[in-house]
């Protein structure tokens, strides 16, 4: 499979290259160059396939002959040891739980099958010198990715994170794991972290000490494979006469576009419908069809704080750049704080779920959507787990959660990080 830039000023490139690369040359984000449905056979039969054969299915055509077929069953049999159940909530709703991985994100799914597809490469093509991974993380990202990658032969990880403000799980998981995983905590906020980071990739007297590379959403490795769940919900369906509406809280908007490309691939998806935060870029844009991005404004579902969703030109591409096209396979609404929280508290009470800020904005924007809709199966995406936002549950809710064995194996583990400053901090670290 072939990759263009969506700048159109770089050249096109083969899988391997756009996931080693992460982005462009010319600052684009890959796409692929075709998208082919599978069949309706298939898709019709999901429930007689396991996980792991669903999402070879789907993930094949995206990588072509450059990992043998033996090779990308073993990495994707790898990268889904863990469940995707969707939780009936009341009538016509369902939480689809993507957080029963490793971390607890649903970031994990993308984290670890890049890792392998770099590890896999770095292998094949006995490179002497190792790859590492350089990441800026406001709390999910930096703990999926450290994860993801650890003990991945010729793979380092460096992960930046602003001192005192990620959660104590977040932090971690981010210090505890030790191996070819370093954890610098800066002082500075996250938006310093991924200044260094930007500055660090374009910095040519980095060069001789270390090839880095990204594992941001924009990767394709870390995007696509988010196309199996929409699939693996499907497949637990049972009732398939109803028309089906997935609801994604959205920031950089990475998950809910691999969405369209599992509607693309054929799944059966009415529409979408993204809930945000107050950072409501794109329900603005859906609005008045103009597009501008702002500062971030900080909210309790922190993960979604994005004023630029990095992947909203995908969609764009998706739908021709139309936005009539767009307006009628997309809804948009947004939430405040306050209203989250009511909703994890009308979620908890009502109907003894616990639901995390995230997946609460799902729940909202999903009820928004069904006022109007009829016959119609909806299901939110539920993106990580409560005891990761301990601190912005509904009042009470946080006592009540049993802490779930990943979260105990590094919780009482020794932090271990590197404290840095600035700039300096970070380039000393990488030449050393
Ligand atoms: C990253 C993240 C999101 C947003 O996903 P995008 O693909 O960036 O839209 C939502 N919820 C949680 C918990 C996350 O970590």
């Amino acid at each position: 499979m072939k990759y263009f830039s969506l700048n159109e000023k770089a050249p096109d490139v083969s899988f391997r290259d756009a996931v080693v690369n992460g982005i462009a040359p010319d600052r684009g984000l890959y796409f692929p160059e075709s998208i082919t449905p599978l069949s309706q056979d298939f898709i019709n039969n999901l429930d007689k396939y396991s996980n792991d054969e669903i999402a070879y299915e789907i993930i094949q055509q995206f990588v072509g002959d450059e990992i043998p077929e033996q090779e990308l069953r073993t990495i994707v049999k790898d990268v889904l040891c863990f469940d995707f159940p969707v939780v009936p909530i009341e009538e016509n709703i369902g939480s689809l739980e993507l957080f029963h991985g490793p971390t607890m994100a649903f970031k994990d799914v993308g984290a670890r099958f890049m890792a392998r597809c770099l590890g896999y490469f770095n292998q094949q093509e006995k490179n002497d010198k190792d790859v590492t991974v350089l990441v800026a993380t406001s709390g999910d990202t930096g703990g999926a990715v450290a994860s993801g990658f650890l003990g991945v032969d010729g793979v380092n990880v460096v992960i930046l994170y602003p001192s005192g403000k990620v959660s104590e799980v977040q932090e971690k998981q981010l210090t505890t794991l030790g191996q070819n995983i370093t954890a610098l905590e800066v002082d500075g906020a996250f938006d310093d972290c991924q200044d260094m980071v930007k500055t660090a990739f374009l910095d040519p007297s980095l060069k001789e000490y270390r090839t880095l590379t990204s594992a941001n959403s924009i990767n394709i490795a870390r995007w696509l494979p988010q196309a199996f769940y929409f699939f693996f919900a499907y497949k637990q369906l049972k009732d398939t006469s109803k028309e089906l509406v997935f609801s994604v809280p959205s920031g950089n908007f990475g998950n809910i576009c691999a969405g369209m490309i599992a509607q693309k691939l054929g799944l059966p998806i009415k529409e979408f419908v993204t809930g945000t935060n107050v950072n409501r870029v794109v329900p603005a844009y859906l609005e008045s069809g103009i597009y501008e991005p702002k500062p971030t404004i900080a909210t309790i579902s922190n993960a979604m704080d994005v004023g630029a969703p990095s992947n909203f030109i995908r969609i764009e591409k998706l739908h021709d750049f139309d936005i009539e096209k767009l307006r009628s396979n997309l809804k948009g609404f947004s939430y405040t704080d306050e209203e989250a929280t009511a909703a994890m508290g009308h979620l908890h009470k009502k109907h003894q779920y616990v639901a995390e800020p995230h997946g609460a904005i799902g729940y909202l924007a999903l009820k928004n959507y069904l006022k109007t809709a009829e016959n119609t199966q909806g299901i939110f995406l539920e993106t990580a787990h409560p005891v990761k936002f301990l601190d912005v549950l509904y009042p009470g809710v946080a006592e009540t959660i049993e802490l779930p064995k990943q979260i105990k194996a590094v919780i009482d583990q020794p932090k271990t990080a590197i404290k840095i400053s600035d700039y300096k901090g970070l380039t000393d670290f990488l030449k050393s």
